[in-house]
């Protein structure tokens, strides 16, 4: 290594790096060199490079031996460019020490600004500027900085003194306090580094610049960085840092200096328009940090002209060559223009759809590039109205953004009153300390759901995303009272009937009315999911259970009905009496009266979906949960129900008792129930394949598909299917119809991964549940993970991520892997897919796509994203995309 190159110069119109090299000279440095040899002024410079980061932490914080060599050489030669020296008392040259990784870490790292001021070269920085104010000032700067950061002074102690000389001269701003004040404040500095340190406030410049440089390199390891390394993913590798020496430029030299932010297009739209935020007479962190208002860059152009075009000239010349939008800061100093960095610029999905697809028409990217270019998850803020962000508004909480989009409608705290209240055509939003699948009337009537508690995965969370509802979850810092019907935010107490508003794109809760905007589903976007349609191999189905989720799911690109979960139909008004009156029947006779009112209901669901689904496939899964969940809770719920299906109160309690499970996740749900009750499942298949018989006498192309959940073993689903083909035969024999359909099964337990060859002889397709496959390979249930001991797993590197979210690739994939080949090994053509929450998670797509299922399903809302995150698995398995 040590003779390794271990600076890279930039300047005058050379640069030994370019921006390839990002790895070894982190994307600023990357940047820098690309721009310079561009012929693109900027300010002249080194760049030592990540891999002597990475020699400094493998190397007990050590340099390579001719390091230092290296650095003096490269210092000489922007000294002779400049015709400058550094730590000349007449003209010195003075550095920038920026921190810069291959991966941007927004502020994670630290920069040093005026290395290289002294007692004796501000003097000359002063005559130099004829501003000693602006000189001081700067040195002021550079202390406060340096101490700071490269000899461990707590900032506060500075920020105290200027405090106190603010409030001694009786002025609130620094701006006005003159020369003599930053000379006492620089004074005082010094004092409180000697006595903090035991040391003085270094003089000599080059003990400046190695002093910084260790700094820089040494806030890798700063305990913020390593915290966002591991949330982001981003490895110390990848996050070793660069230090860029860079000449000095000021735009607060006066009034033909100033400084500005700059993006190639318009940021929020996308729109093809130059955007600029400048100041005069300021510097970077001044625009950055808002502390005062920058004006309109067309200021610039009418008072520098010359200036304003050549920025013009080079932010075009950014923008071609990159090919990408870019965000780029540059500085005027007296009178020259100086550009200090360039970078893709952040968008939002609007933008980034419309930048990408203008990009192809005007030749300048591919479509495949185009769509590389998206991010999959951004896409679902195109397709809900959004709240305007830039409205005024009283935030009074903040959970999870779980479901998306916005809600605005009364407080209601039970399902109940949230029908009602719909019923009468008000708009309500549904708050709950948690919801269960009872709640889903009431979830459904509402326009937005929020929860004190829960997850991403929680009930509320699926449910919501499910229905396309705004739904925020987890807000803990509000307190619901169910029973007193109002919540506390703070101070504030929201009353049932008083109006909030809910931002479902980032878990905000807004009392009163928030400003909503429609989202515009512009012809950008249509064009691009084309071209999405084009390079995907990963078919995109829907989870729904109602005709609406159907067809908005289709007009979003579905190719059919992954999982159609029947519970949720049962939960409705009019069944939940009947369903309840089965659950709670003496015998078999008892249960099939009542399957016989669910009958035409349900039948009825199944035809308004096969409708809305014309042509396209569509599972309808059997009953899964456990069947106390549809029974009354208390006592006098109970006694109502008692009356209203004619039986002994206190022998229904009995039997409402009698079907308490303790673990109902691994109880008596799924498959289990048809097994024990196969009466009820007789009655589903007989719903849909008379719905199905129904359309298609009609002329309508149906394709049904009755999957078997929660099977763990093959002679389970052998028993379903005989069950369930029993029933199809009478049904068409009945109609006289000829009619195709397919008997499948989640694979939702290990053991039926495991033997997937013997389940898949009574299987034409499978669907990975990975909801409860992801509980049942961790033996972890999704409800109490998180919230509970989740976070410390992630924490602890145990865990990734959340393994409900995205797929566990190592435990759950392997599962998914096992099961496809050995269920394909049996039966060469069966179809296979995933309906878990994985199936909209973009990196879950990813790993299903290279495990060769034949599709994903997801919420309806999720659906494009969906498409989007296909297309993006195909071209990184065709090694087009990162
Ligand atoms: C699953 O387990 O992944 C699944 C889709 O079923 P549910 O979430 O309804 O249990
Ligand atoms: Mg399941």
């Amino acid at each position: 290594m040590s003779q390794d190159k271990h600076v890279y110069f930039f300047g005058a119109g050379k640069a030994e790096g370019k921006a390839e090299m990002k790895r070894l000279l982190g994307g600023k440095g990357a940047n820098l060199a690309e721009m310079t040899n561009l012929g693109i002024p900027v300010p002249p410079g080194f760049t030592i490079t990540t891999d002597v980061c990475r020699y400094y932490y493998d190397h007990g914080k050590t340099y390579p031996e001719d390091l230092d060599k290296q650095i003096e050489e490269n210092l000489a030669k922007v000294e002779e460019i400049m015709g400058m020296k550094f730590g000349d008392p007449s003209n010195p040259l003075l550095f920038s020490m920026r921190s810069g990784a291959a991966e941007s870490m927004p502020g994670m790292m630290e920069t040093i600004l005026n290395v290289g001021l002294n007692d004796e070269t501000v003097a000359g920085l002063a005559a130099k500027s004829g501003n000693a104010r602006f000189a001081y000032d700067a040195y002021r700067r550079l202390i406060q900085m340096f101490s700071d950061v490269a000899m461990g002074v707590d900032i506060e102690f500075f920020e105290d003194i200027l405090e106190a000389k603010k409030k001694d001269k009786g002025v609130e701003l620094d701006t006005d306090l003159d020369v003599d004040d930053l000379k006492d404040v620089v004074a005082k500095y010094r004092e409180v580094i000697k006595q903090k340190t035991g040391s003085d406030f270094p003089q000599d410049p080059m003990n400046q610049l190695t002093m910084a440089r260790n700094a820089v390199f040494g806030s890798r390891d700063a305990a913020r960085a390593i915290i966002y390394r591991r949330i982001n993913g981003i490895s110390d590798d990848v996050g070793s840092t660069a230090v860029n020496v860079q000449t000095m430029v000021f735009g607060n030299m006066g009034d033909d200096s100033g400084t500005g932010v700059a993006f190639t297009r318009n940021p929020a739209t996308g729109e093809n328009e130059f955007f600029a935020d400048y100041l005069f007479n300021a510097q970077g962190e001044d625009v950055v940090a808002g502390i005062r208002t920058p004006i309109h860059v067309g200021e610039l152009e009418k008072a520098m002209p010359d200036i304003y075009n050549q920025l013009r000239e080079i932010e075009e010349k950014l923008e071609r060559h990159y090919n990408d939008m870019q965000d780029i800061e540059f500085t005027i100093q007296q009178g020259k223009l100086w550009m200090l960095q360039t970078r893709r610029g952040k968008r939002t999905a609007m933008a980034d759809v419309r930048i990408a697809v203008e990009m192809v028409k005007e030749g300048r990217i591919d479509k495949e590039t185009a769509v590389s270019r998206v991010p999959a998850e951004k896409i679902e803020q195109l397709l809900h109205p959004m709240i305007d962000v830039t409205a005024d508004a009283k935030i009074i909480g903040e959970g999870l953004p779980a479901g998306p989009g916005a809600a605005v409608g009364k407080a209601v705290f039970t399902a109940e009153h949230a029908v009602e209240m719909a019923a009468q055509g008000e708009k309500v939003i549904l708050v709950r300390n948690f919801t269960s699948p009872e709640d889903v009337g009431g979830m459904h009537a509402s326009q937005g759901i929020l929860t004190a508690t829960g997850g991403m995965t929680s009930h509320a969370a699926i449910v919501g995303r499910d229905m396309g509802k705004c739904c925020v979850v987890g807000c803990s810092g509000i307190t619901v009272s169910e029973s007193g019907k109002s919540f506390t935010a703070g101070d504030v107490v929201v009353k049932e009937g008083d109006i909030i508003s809910l931002d479902g794109h980032n878990g905000k809760v807004i009392l009163g009315e928030a400003d909503l905007i429609e989202p515009e589903m512009s012809g950008d976007f249509g064009e691009l999911m084309e071209w999405v349609d084009e390079i995907r191999t990963l078919g995109v189905r829907t989870n729904t259970d109602t005709p609406a989720g159907a067809k908005r799911a289709r007009a979003f690109g579905a190719e059919g009905i992954g999982l159609c979960r029947t519970e949720h139909m049962f939960f409705e008004e009019d069944r939940l009496t009947s369903m309840r009156e089965m659950i709670v029947a003496e015998d078999e006779a008892g249960r099939r009266k009542a399957l016989e009112k669910l009958l035409p209901m349900q039948r009825q669901d199944f035809i308004e979906i096969f409708e809305a689904m014309e042509g396209l496939p569509v599972i309808i899964r059997t009953l899964d949960p456990p069947l106390h969940e549809f029974l009354p809770h208390g006592d006098e719920e109970a006694e109502e129900l008692a009356k209203e299906i004619g039986v002994d109160p206190d022998k229904l309690k009995d039997k409402i008792a009698s079907l308490y499970e303790s673990n109902p996740m691994l109880g008596h749900r799924g498959c289990r129930l048809g097994i024990a009750y196969p009466e009820i499942t007789e009655m589903q298949a007989r719903a849909i394949i008379e719905a199905a018989v129904d359309v298609a006498k009609r002329g309508i192309k149906v394709i049904p598909e009755i999957m078997i959940p929660l099977v763990g073993h093959a002679r389970e689903l052998e028993l379903q299917r005989e069950l369930c083909e029993k029933v199809a035969k009478e049904v068409l024999a009945e109609a006289g119809v000829e009619l195709e359909y397919m008997i499948g099964t989640m694979i939702e337990l290990p053991r039926a991964a495991l033997t997937a060859d013997k389940i898949a002889e009574y299987a034409e397709f499978f669907s990975f549940g990975t909801n409860d496959l992801t509980q049942t390979t961790f033996g972890m249930s999704r409800d109490d993970a998180e919230g509970k001991f989740l976070q410390a797993y992630i924490e602890d590197g145990i865990l990734e991520g959340n393994p409900f979210m995205s797929i566990d690739e190592d435990g759950v994939g392997e599962m998914i892997t096992i099961a496809t080949e050995r269920g394909r090994k049996t039966k060469p053509d069966l179809e296979v897919g995933i309906c878990g929450e994985h199936g909209g998670d973009p990196k879950s797509i990813d790993f299903c796509h290279r495990a060769g299922l034949d599709y994903v399903s997801c919420s309806p809302f999720r659906v494009p994203v969906a498409r989007l995150a296909a297309a993006h698995a195909k071209l990184r398995s065709d090694g087009k995309m990162e």
